[in-house]
């Protein structure tokens, strides 16, 4: 009938509680009122009736002395006519009915002991009773029993013995019912009265309950609902004042709190992922150009930017290169370009330029955001190594947030170490003159494709060992400095003609080796390829007339020809040496075969 959250609502459980005790109280009343009156009825009939009773008797007493029972029975019917429907009898000392208004009781013995209605105060043999009337329940309905003793006396002794107490007994049965009758419609007025009033109470109590009860608690607690579930806007009113209006005050001050620590949280929450998944995915790479172009997708994704530009200062041999590298919305390409003494931004998605010549003189130290915050100049450096500057532009309108700020700085810093890191990496690894890779790293390589055939036989790879022909003549010739920039041009010759994925390393002095993927057949047209290349090429230095130059190559194939690196290395050098035995200026295969 109720459902279950209504009968565990306050309002029910005060109402029921109300009901209760009101219904409790009002009948604890009605029944002290009835029992009270019935008790108080009941006295007043029974003195009435005493006294009626001793009238009575007083009344009888002249025609009793005279023994005239004749005038005795005409007392008794006069009485009966006067104070009926009461019945008036007189009893013999023994109990026995002399004389009745009733004249069915006439005869009747009334044994003390036994008779019911007797025992009721004769309640021991031999002990007085204690009261003299009683309310009995008989066919023709309730009756108060007054029961009357007539004294013997000297004027009795005529008749009745001097030993004898008493010469009878007066019983005057007054009916009760009417008394009963108004009793009750008392009590049924009382109680209708207290119905419709409780009736009243209650609905009274229910409407306090509910407006200044119910109504503002479930208006407290649609608050804790919409708070619960995230909404932090909802705003508690409540229509009555006191308690419930200061709590609810109090609530909404709270959600507003609880409103800008979730904030804060969600921010901070937001901030540390997004630096997590940024540091990792950076993390990723050590190699400077994956890097460069990783550290741009992440800016350009991490920050929804329109575009991207990253500036880069490196050392190339004893000078230094600025490298550009950018990418705009809507342009899925990397664009990079290396500048050896002032940078461009013609064609820029932004004029990075101003700042970036800020940045070379010192003044750019720390983010730079633009007025409207929808374009940042972010410096890269770590531990006071300047590296570089990045610019994210994002489109109007979409500025850079509070947090997004932050975290802005946050992945400057990160980018900043990554950068320094990948700048030892690659100073370790790769030579300062040629910026090929060093001896170690060639041996590295090698590991890693001995483990990919490992892993598939069927990937094998072959080694080019090159060496200039008669270099010893040209540093004789025109000195060391030119014999270094015709290595570095010889390098760079090396580096365009290889595909990606070969290894370039500068393995001596002037000997190079090329680790490349595949069989003797793609390698000596590579080693043809270059061998051709470097011959047409024209060396040009600052402090000597054009050069010309040939190298030698010999090439070797992992598994034909060794089954380590070292072996392989070994056929490899072996062909070289052929290839200088042979006259030099060619490409020799371990095993003899020369092109
Ligand atoms: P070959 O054709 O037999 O190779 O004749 P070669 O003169 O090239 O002989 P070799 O390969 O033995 O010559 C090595 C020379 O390379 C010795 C040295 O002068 C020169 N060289 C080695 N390293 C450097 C370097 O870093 N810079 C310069 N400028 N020269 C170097
Ligand atoms: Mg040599
Ligand atoms: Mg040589």
């Amino acid at each position: 009938m109720f459902s279950r959250d209504f009968l565990y609502s306050i309002r029910f459980r005060l109402l029921a509680s109300l009901f209760v005790l009101l219904g409790l109280s009002i009948s604890v009343s009605m029944y002290g009122i009835w029992t009270f009156e019935r008790d108080r009825q009941m006295g007043i009939a029974r003195k009435e009736a005493m006294q009626a009773g001793q009238i009575i008797e007083k009344a009888l007493r002249t025609a009793m002395l005279q023994n005239n029972w004749e005038a005795i029975h005409q007392s008794v019917d006069d009485i009966h006519a006067i104070a009926k429907p009461s019945v008036l009898s007189i009893l013999s000392f023994e109990g026995t009915v002399a004389v009745s208004s009733d004249r069915s009781m006439v005869g009747r013995h009334f044994d003390r002991d036994s008779d019911p209605s007797c025992v009721a105060c004769h309640t021991a043999k031999g002990v007085l009773p204690q009261r003299t009337a009683v309310f009995l329940e008989t066919a023709a309905g309730p009756v108060l029993r007054n029961v009357l003793k007539v004294p013997n006396g000297p004027e009795c002794y005529g008749c009745h013995a001097p030993s004898q107490k008493n010469c009878g007994i007066l019983m005057y049965d007054v009916p009760f019912a009417d008394t009963i009758t108004m009793l009750r419609t008392v009590l049924f007025r009382t109680a209708l009265t207290g119905l419709v009033f409780f009736v009243f109470l209650i609905l009274v109590l229910s409407f306090i309950i509910q407006r200044y009860l119910h109504r503002p608690l479930h208006q407290l607690l649609d608050g804790f609902v919409q708070v619960g579930s995230g909404n932090f806007n909802h705003w508690v009113e409540v229509d009555t004042r006191g308690e419930f209006q200061e709590m609810a005050d109090q609530f909404n001050v709270m959600s507003r709190a609880i409103q800008r620590s979730f904030v804060e949280i969600r921010g901070k929450n937001w901030e540390t992922t997004c630096l997590y998944t940024f540091v990792q995915q950076l993390s990723r790479a050590i190699e400077w150009n994956r890097l460069r172009r990783l550290i741009i997708e992440l800016l350009y994704e991490t920050f929804n930017a329109r575009s991207v530009v990253v500036c880069l200062s490196r050392e190339k041999q004893d000078r230094i290169v600025y490298e550009l590298s950018w990418r705009e919305a809507d342009d899925r390409r990397y664009y990079h370009r290396e500048y050896a003494l002032r940078v461009e931004s013609d064609d820029l998605p932004c004029d990075i330029v101003p700042e970036w010549e800020r940045w070379r003189a010192g003044e750019l130290t720390a983010p730079c955001f633009s007025e409207n915050d929808t374009r940042v100049f972010l410096p890269l450096d770590s531990k006071n190594v300047a590296l570089g500057l990045a610019c994210l532009q994002r489109e109007a309108g979409q500025c850079f947030s509070g947090a997004e700020k932050k975290l802005i700085l946050a992945v400057g810093e990160q980018v900043g170490i990554v950068l320094a890191n990948a700048r030892l990496y690659r100073m370790a690894i790769t030579d300062g003159l040629t910026e090929l890779y060093t001896r170690r790293y060639c041996e590295t390589a090698m590991r890693k494709f001995l483990e990919a055939h490992e892993s598939a036989p069927e990937n094998g790879f072959c080694v080019l060992m090159l060496d200039i022909d008669n270099f010893k003549r040209v540093n004789d010739t025109h000195g060391h400095q030119v014999g270094d920039e015709v290595l570095v041009q010889l390098a760079d010759l090396i580096r365009s003609s290889i595909r990606q994925g070969d290894v370039a390393c500068r393995y001596g002095g002037e000997e190079f080796v090329v680790l490349m993927a595949g069989g003797m057949n793609v390698a000596k047209e590579s080693a043809m390829r270059l061998r051709q290349i470097i011959e047409d090429h024209v060396f040009r230095s600052s402090s000597a007339p054009p050069l010309r130059n040939t190298i030698s190559i010999g090439v070797a194939n992992f598994p034909l020809h060794g089954r380590t690196g070292e072996e392989v290395l070994g056929a490899a050098d072996q062909a070289l040496y052929a290839a200088k035995a042979q006259g030099r200026n060619r490409v020799v295969c371990f095993g003899g075969e020369s092109a």
